[in-house]
């Protein structure tokens, strides 16, 4: 598909996207992105993955850093899904993650197909039984995806701004997915999401 240089074929992602069971989307700057420091503070005190993991903060680098990358994307396309879900039973809620997280690894081939560059800011990796982190590489290092909040994006209020909602009610659970977006150019992404 012929596009014009320097253009984000919005059109075409939009089709493609329509080819999936997203609940919403929204088209955001990435400007735009609500950035707040703390947020890194609910991840060092609340979440027993940081500093264990390739795709969580602290290792994901400063939220300034992650600002600086995600400033290389000028769009940001942020979309959800929702799934029926027992919020109790974490296997379940494990396996609905997955299979978020494979929409968007594929949601994001298709817009690279596209003529787009692309990062990817979603739910988390998906665990593996042991993480190889800090000695080897990350397994799945093309389909584990940092969360957004590790970037220091505040979620609830990018979905107000959005004019998405947060949260679909009572037996149902919503997953969010950021593809930062580029127009191809010569030299690749200087670093993957
Ligand atoms: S996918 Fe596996 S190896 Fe990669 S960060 Fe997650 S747990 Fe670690």
């Amino acid at each position: 598909m012929n596009m014009p240089e320097n253009q984000i074929p919005k059109e075409r992602i939009e089709e493609i996207i329509s080819d999936f069971p997203i609940y919403e989307y929204a088209w955001t700057e990435t400007d735009r992105l609500p950035f707040d420091g703390k947020v890194r503070e609910i991840c060092r005190s609340e979440c027993s993955m940081y500093g264990t993991r390739w795709h969580c903060p602290p290792v994901v680098g400063t939220v300034a850093q992650c600002r600086d990358k995600i400033a290389d994307y000028p769009e940001a396309l942020v979309f959800s899904t929702i799934w029926e879900a027992d919020n109790e039973n974490l296997t379940e809620m494990l396996g609905l993650r997955k299979q978020h997280e494979e929409m968007t690894a594929q949601i994001r081939d298709r817009i690279a197909e596209a003529g787009c560059d692309t990062a990817v800011l979603s739910t988390g990796c998906i665990p593996c039984e042991k993480c190889t982190y800090p000695d080897k590489p990350c397994r799945n290092p093309d389909t584990a995806f940092p969360t957004i909040e590790s970037a220091g994006i505040v979620l609830p209020l990018l979905v107000e701004k959005t004019d998405m909602e947060l949260s679909c009610g009572a037996g149902l659970v919503t997953y969010f997915s950021i593809i930062l977006i580029r127009p191809k150019r010569q030299d690749p992404p200087n670093h993957k999401y």
